[in-house]
């Protein structure tokens, strides 16, 4: 972080006592993005609040994957329009996606908002915000569109990974003992329902030495648990000067060295990427989580096809084949999308039989929906009416929720190490006080509920698994460990 100079300080006073509200959907990318700008205006003397109602600047990162992600931010804009009226002061904005995707739109649509700027140019926000506040007139930075000219640029209209991946301070971080880095930015993967390659830009790697340095910060920090994201994350390659290739099996041997670090996951993976080299590096490093986030799709090659994804059913199969192979402990993961434009019930069938097969610890199953400047737009017609969609939606969801149940049933009566990460969404609702519902992961990625005393989130715990839902597992207690060694030794463990 750049030191404060006596300017700065003074200038900060003046906003010393400024709240941020900032609210986040769609992946986990948008959840860092949102992290940096928090980060960059906590730094500049903003309060981060959960209360919108006493927010002096309210900003929302948006998702534009599906309709549905849009239509619930233009409500949340919506629902301001009569306070901005009463409070002009009030400064609202829009980052990322959906900013990137309908920029002047967004003035159209809500007229009230103040700031627009998408995933590429987040590092400007503070700055706007100031001209916002200065000038008090609408303030607007996106990137090019992809077709806008050569590749470098469209490149160099995207921030680049240092201006806003900062020193990430431990004060202005979520959670201490776990983090997200990016390695690689935007896609090149152009499969034709998707909208990231265009608001997202072009797909780059991150140099490894900056990912390491900043693994090694966060271990530094008592950060015990990384996630490396990418969009197509173990499509990661860092061509050096000299010619050399790092891949992401390279990376995970480099990041995997630093002491103090527990656990290293990456996300989320596209099936063709999915190299032996990658599977050994799973085998071999025990940080590494088994756990391997690979969606499908669909398991109608026509459909596959159509989406441009680049592999058959069968190759898709292959893949999975070798991770049970390398890996047979791997919990695997996917995304289906349902109702995707000439979807039979027999392309649907196929689908349900592919996800019989693979035995997914969990999936992600989502609706077609059209996105503007796709080639699925221009292509092909979203024939699939909307009660289909939601009824294979449904049985889909439905079939892995069988599955998952048979799967979790094997966890009853075992003991399971946890990452404890929090209270449960349940608990948030209603506790308080010490002991409370709380809920983490296991290192292939199940999640967790059990009571017990907040002081442990952050550490690890043995849990004894008593119950089982078709996503969770539910226990109690054994032994703790890690940084608690009063209550660690209150429950008999040797740490
Ligand atoms: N590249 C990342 C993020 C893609 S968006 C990844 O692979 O995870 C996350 C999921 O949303 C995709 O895997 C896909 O299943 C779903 N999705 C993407 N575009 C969609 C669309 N137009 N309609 C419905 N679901 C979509």
């Amino acid at each position: 972080m750049k030191r404060e100079t006596g300017d700065e300080m003074a200038h900060d006073q003046t906003r010393r006592h400024k709240k941020l509200y900032i609210e986040t959907v769609g992946c986990q990318m948008n959840v860092l993005d949102s992290e940096f700008v928090a980060a960059a205006l906590r730094a500049r003397g903003y309060e981060l609040t959960d209360d919108i109602r006493v927010a002096d600047v309210v900003l929302f990162n948006t998702c534009s994957v599906r309709q549905h992600a849009e239509d619930k931010i233009y409500s949340a804009l919506g629902r301001l329009k009569a306070r901005k009226r009463r409070q002009p002061e009030l400064i609202i904005g829009v980052l990322g996606c959906m900013a990137q995707k309908d920029q002047k739109r967004i003035f159209h649509r809500a007229p009230h908002v103040d700031l627009i700027a998408g995933p590429g140019q987040l590092h400007r926000v503070p700055e706007l915000l100031e001209q916002v506040e200065r000038e008090r007139r609408q303030r607007m930075a996106v990137s090019l569109p992809r077709t806008a000219g050569s590749r470098q640029r469209v490149e160099a209209s995207f921030e680049t990974f240092e201006s806003l991946d900062p020193d990430r301070l431990a004060r202005y971080r979520p959670a201490r003992f776990q983090a997200y880095v990016r390695i690689m930015m935007g896609c090149d993967k152009f499969c034709t329902f998707c909208v990231v390659p265009s608001v997202r830009g072009p797909e780059q790697s991150r140099p490894p030495q900056a990912i390491l340095e900043e693994c090694r910060r966060l271990v530094d920090e008592g950060c015990v648990e990384i996630t490396l994201l990418g969009q197509t994350v173990n499509s990661y390659r860092f061509r050096h000067r000299d010619g050399r290739i790092t891949r992401l099996s390279d990376l995970l041997a480099a990041v995997h060295e630093l002491p103090g670090l527990k656990r290293l996951k990456f996300v989320t993976n596209y099936p063709k990427d999915m190299t032996p080299d990658l599977l050994e590096a799973v085998r071999d490093l025990p940080k590494v989580s088994p756990y391997l986030h690979v969606p499908a799709q669909s398991g109608s090659d026509a459909v596959l096809r159509r989406m441009k994804r680049g592999y058959t059913v069968a190759e898709y199969r292959e893949m999975v084949e070798r991770v049970r192979e390398y890996v047979p402990q791997a919990a695997l993961a996917s995304d289906f999308i349902v109702g995707f434009c000439g979807e039979t019930e027999a392309d649907f069938e196929a689908t349900c039989q592919l996800v019989r097969w693979a035995r997914y610890k969990n999936c992600f199953v989502f609706k077609y929906s059209p996105r503007p400047g796709t080639k699925a737009v221009a292509l092909y017609e979203d024939d699939v009416p909307e009660e289909v969609k939601r009824r294979r939606n449904n049985e889909l969801l439905a079939l892995q929720n069988a599955i998952g149940l048979e799967q979790n049933r094997q966890f009853i009566g075992r003991t399971v190490e946890v990452l404890v990460e929090g209270p449960s969404a349940a608990s948030r609702r209603t506790a308080d006080g010490d002991v409370t519902q709380l809920a983490g992961r296991t290192h292939d990625d199940r999640i967790v509920v059990f009571d017990g005393n907040r002081r442990l989130i952050g550490s690890f715990a043995r849990v004894r698994v008593s119950a089982v839902t078709p996503t969770t597992l539910i226990g109690s207690i054994e032994t703790t460990e890690g940084r608690l060694p009063s209550l660690a030794q209150a429950s008999g463990s040797s740490n």
